[in-house]
């Protein structure tokens, strides 16, 4: 979608702090990081919240990845924090669906 801005992050139209990239996902540091390693995680495909997924194999895929990135490219051994914000109510402010990766810090409640 051309006036999506995650599609145009993915697509490299958009500049952004690109940590990983493969076939399915692009993912990128947060632009206000809310934690030393605040990631987010985006399929290339576009939908625009989770409750939009009509494929639950997206979402093994996407979670799938999480993980990768989390644990083997970002390294965060100490643990971290995974959310997905769902529509308005949700607190989600761009809607490409996401999931926030935040770590390098304890993190409160
Ligand atoms: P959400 O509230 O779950 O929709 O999260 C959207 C996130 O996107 C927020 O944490 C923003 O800081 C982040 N964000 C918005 N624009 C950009 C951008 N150009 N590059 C990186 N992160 C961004
Ligand atoms: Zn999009």
């Amino acid at each position: 979608m051309t006036d999506c801005l995650f599609c145009n992050i993915a697509a490299g139209e958009i500049p952004s702090g690109k940590v990983y990239e493969d076939d399915d996902v692009f993912a990128f540091r947060d632009i206000h990081p809310k934690a030393p390693t605040h990631v987010l995680v985006i399929p290339k495909t576009h939908v625009a919240t989770l409750s939009d997924v009509k494929d639950p194999a997206l979402l093994g895929m996407l979670m799938s990845r999480v993980q990768h990135i989390a644990d083997d490219v970002l390294g965060l051994e100490k643990g971290y924090r995974v959310i997905t914000n769902v529509r308005a109510g949700g607190g989600q402010e761009v809607f490409h669906l996401h999931v926030h990766i935040l770590g390098g810090k304890t993190l409160p409640f």
